[in-house]
């Protein structure tokens, strides 16, 4: 599809692009493999002269669909889908970082990030420095040492809510050489296209407002095609000197611009085979389908629920950028205009324990491991998916411990706020 059209009709329109006689409908590949007619043809996709599709623990055409509209959403030139967003973020960065390497990453991160650039991938041997994305350039910059290959943060951050400046953050990064990568999943492209601030990739965990249904775990890697690998060919050896396990091709020489996903496709993917299934990536699809029409819903009703708990007498802070006395405000009408997530946090006057008695009373929001789906749901990040942080790791990362992350769903906001209000006469 044309660049001309608008994030409406991309997510309505683009991806497959059914040709005289196939299917309206994008179909589900449901198939391993895929046939070619002669040995020759096989031994040329191996060689990746030729694109094909040969095993679908490498590629298929379903999930290249729905890839190729969440590219075209983004405004960027290749994308890939993997099994989840843990994927997705680990493929970003094992794709340019190997044993020996380092990268910076903001500290207001989903939890899942931090234990794996914390611990997990610390383990085999590639290393990462926190820093706090509102400190000063110089305080961020002294995070980078000569083998640093990255800078990661999240649009907005997972559960902290921070807006993240992203265009100073693209600058830091050039500044040192080195790619700026943004989690886009709360945002998403419909609120805000990281790439138009000089994010040079972005990841996603579809499985949240993308899917929107709860239906199915995801994610996607996103290349602007912006980031000159060859000017910085001492750093990115494995997109700049040739692969052995391909017969010596040099990624970044042979797919110019596609060098990145290319070599996340043909080598990630194919030692480490996180892809999604087809059959999730056709209901990712759908969810896409309707991205357009629920983001703008999710963050109405976000904002009046925001605003509800701000003048509830029994809440001690409420944190949503749409709210004007927000530290985030300014950033936020900056980069997203439109609105930034259905997502609101607030603790509540007792803290910790107050905000544990206060859930439980909540009978329309369910309190579940997930968030940004089309049902309001609850959780407390301190109890549930931060759990494994030290109270000082918890603080750093913007988490408070009275925390609750309050995803706010598209039903009918007066009931959101109706079940809100009887959960907090009650405590
Ligand atoms: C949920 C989430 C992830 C991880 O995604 P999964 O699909 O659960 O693996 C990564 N980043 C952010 C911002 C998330 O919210």
């Amino acid at each position: 599809m044309g660049k001309q059209y608008k994030p409406e009709t991309i997510c309505i329109q683009s991806g497959w692009q059914p040709k005289k006689g196939e299917p309206r409908v994008l179909p589900i590949y449901q198939s391993t493999t895929f046939r070619y007619e002669n040995s020759d043809q096989m031994g040329r996709l191996f060689d990746l002269e030729e694109a094909g599709y040969f095993y679908t623990r490498l590629q298929n055409p379903t999930n290249d669909a729905v890839a190729a509209k969440i590219t075209e959403l983004e405004g960027g030139i290749a994308g890939m889908l993997t099994s989840s967003g843990q994927a997705a973020n680990y493929y970003a960065i094992f794709n340019i970082c190997e044993a020996g390497d380092h990268f910076v990453c903001s500290n207001s991160l989903y939890g899942g990030t931090f234990n794996l650039f914390g611990t997990t991938m610390k383990k085999q041997g590639i290393s990462c420095t926190f820093v706090d994305p509102d400190a000063s350039d110089e305080e961020i910059e002294a995070a980078f040492l000569p083998n640093t290959k990255a800078l990661f943060a999240e649009t907005i951050s997972n559960p902290s809510l921070v807006v993240l400046d992203i265009e100073r953050f693209a600058g830091i990064a050039h500044r040192h050489g080195v790619p700026l990568i943004i989690d886009n999943t709360f945002a998403t492209p419909i609120n805000c296209r990281p790439f138009e601030w000089g994010a040079d990739i972005v990841t996603h965990s579809t499985t949240k407002y993308m899917d929107g249904h709860a239906m199915s775990v995801g994610g996607a890697i996103i290349d602007s095609g912006n980031f000159d690998w060859m000017a910085h060919k001492e750093k990115f050896k494995g997109l700049t000197e040739p692969d052995e396990s391909y017969h010596g091709i040099v990624y970044a020489e042979k797919f110019g611009k596609m060098a990145f996903i290319q070599k996340a496709t043909a080598q990630l993917m194919r030692d480490l085979g996180s892809i999604q299934s087809p059959q999730n990536a056709f209901l990712l699809n759908v969810g896409l389908e309707t991205l357009h029409l629920r983001v703008p819903r999710h963050c109405e009703n976000a904002q009046k629920v925001a605003e509800y708990l701000n003048s509830h007498e029994k809440a001690a802070w409420v944190n949503y950028a749409g709210l004007s006395d927000n530290k985030y405000h300014k950033l936020a009408l900056k980069y997203m205009p439109n609105g930034t997530c259905g997502v609101v946090s607030f603790g509540l006057k007792g803290g910790r324990d107050v905000s544990v008695q206060f859930m439980d009373k909540l009978k329309l929001a369910a309190i579940v491991t997930h968030v940004a789906d089309a049902r309001t749901c609850v959780l407390h990040p301190a109890s549930h998916t931060h759990r494994q942080m030290t109270e000082e790791q918890l603080l750093e990362a913007g988490v408070a411990p009275d925390l609750i992350r309050f995803s706010v769903g598209i039903e009918n906001v007066e009931d959101i706020i109706a079940d809100l209000g009887q959960a907090l006469a009650a405590i």
